[in-house]
């Protein structure tokens, strides 16, 4: 006997009923994406590894340790997209789209990232994001995070989350403040993860993103990034606030949060919940207004976020993602029903109704099947019906039975 084939740790089989909840989160997405005037995009699952080491940088943990990396047999080095706005911007730049700005995308599908696997946290995962690109006004901010919101309400889970926001400020402030960190995190270097000590030469900003407990424990003595910014990064931050705050979205500033991601600059937000545990940020993003030109294209400023359908599908209240339709079992009562109930099925569905055909088991046993099924009708069909070119009709849930041709019955379902 071979042994048992396993799924890969971190992976998920989504059966139906988790499959309906990620298709009504994506489906809802999409549609108010659409809305806000976003196009789908649907950039390929691999990237030249080279997509990913320049725009999300060589110290985030993504790249140095969560990507899934190999050679293909052509000897290119091939990595599986661990997120989606790389993709988004390298599209751009290889397809030309400067011209036409602004560009707004929403895209949804799977991510790959070499993680721990826990509750919420999967080897391959699955995101909707959205990405608006050329619009250099705080107000883009505003409309991308409005989305958001409005997305977590359509979906009812708005009430368990809430706005995290904060400043990043521009290159010249965050160099300012970079300096300010250094001196800081040297000072107690001792207790600093080996992590970040590196990112204390590469990337001291990053270790405010760090997980580890010795080094948070460091935080709250450290500079803040707010005494550090300039006019302009202040007045684009306080713009946004006030955007958010008109549009009436509950927030809170916390100063202390940055993104894993090298490319962000000004605006970065999280929408976190406390019913998920540790993994608590549903839907994460911020303004990158660098990352195009990092890949090549002309500068093209830029906002989105992205949220993981898996965490989001944790939260759904029950059975709020399910559609109301009624459903129809068509029981044949002997052999001779069975055509006719093959062909009654195959017309109900046409005009769109939901049938269930029930062809095994004795007579009881099937209406026990319509039953929990949570069947509206059953309808039977055997020699008598074949005959009559009626079919016998029976209300389950109030227990009414009538006799109807085709053409009633279609009449009567819709
Ligand atoms: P975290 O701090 O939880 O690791 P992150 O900062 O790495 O999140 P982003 O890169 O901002 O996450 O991705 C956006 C969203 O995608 C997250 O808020 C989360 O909902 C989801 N996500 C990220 N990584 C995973 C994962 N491994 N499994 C499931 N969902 C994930
Ligand atoms: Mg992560």
């Amino acid at each position: 006997m071979s042994e048992k084939l396993q799924r890969v740790r971190g992976t998920r089989d989504l059966l139906p009923e988790e499959c309906l909840k990620f298709r009504y989160v994506e489906a809802n997405a999409y549609s108010l994406a659409t809305l806000y005037g976003y196009g789908e995009i649907e950039t390929p699952i691999f990237e030249f590894s080279e997509v990913f080491h320049r725009t999300l940088g060589e110290t985030s943990d993504v790249v140095n340790k969560e990507t899934y990396t190999f050679t293909d047999r052509g000897g290119e080095s091939i990595t599986l997209r661990p997120e989606g706005t790389a993709g988004v911007a390298r599209a751009f730049v290889s397809e030309g789209m400067a011209q036409n700005l602004p560009l707004k995308f929403f895209y949804s599908g799977p991510m790959f990232r070499y993680e721990r696997p826990q509750k919420g946290r999967y080897r391959q995962f699955k995101q909707i994001g959205v990405e608006c690109l050329g619009i250099e006004s705080p107000l883009a901010d505003v409309d991308c995070i409005a989305l958001a919101w409005d997305l977590l309400n359509k979906i009812k889970i708005a009430n368990e989350c809430h706005l995290e926001i904060n400043t990043l400020g521009d290159i010249a402030s965050r160099i300012l403040y970079r300096k300010a960190l250094v001196d800081y995190f040297s000072q107690h270097q001792g207790q600093l993860s080996a992590d970040s000590k590196m990112r204390l030469e590469k990337n001291p900003l990053r270790i405010l993103d760090s997980k580890d407990e010795g080094d948070r424990a460091l935080f709250a003595k450290a500079p803040s990034l707010h005494d550090f910014l300039n006019e302009e990064s202040s007045s684009f931050f306080k713009a946004v606030v006030s955007g958010i705050e008109s549009l009436g979205i509950p927030y809170k500033i916390n100063p202390r949060l940055v993104r894993g991601l090298d490319y962000y600059c000004h605006t970065v937000f999280e929408f976190v919940t406390a019913s998920l545990g540790a993994q608590g940020t549903v839907l994460a993003g911020g303004r990158y207004d660098g990352l195009i030109e990092m890949m090549g294209g002309p500068k093209t400023p830029g906002i989105g976020w992205a949220a993981g359908i898996d965490r989001l599908a944790d939260l759904i209240p029950v059975d709020s993602y399910k559609k109301a339709t009624p459903l129809i079992a068509v029981i044949p009562a002997d052999a001779s029903g069975e055509i006719q109930a093959l062909k009654t099925s195959h017309q109900l569905r046409s005009s769109g109704h939901k049938v269930e055909l029930l062809l095994s088991g004795k007579m009881g046993k099937r209406f026990q099947k319509a039953d929990k099924l949570g069947a509206d009708y059953a309808i039977v069909i055997g020699e008598n019906e074949v005959t009559s070119g009626k079919v016998a009709v029976k209300n389950l849930k109030t227990g009414e039975q009538e006799s109807l041709s085709t053409e009633e019955l279609l009449s009567k379902l819709s």
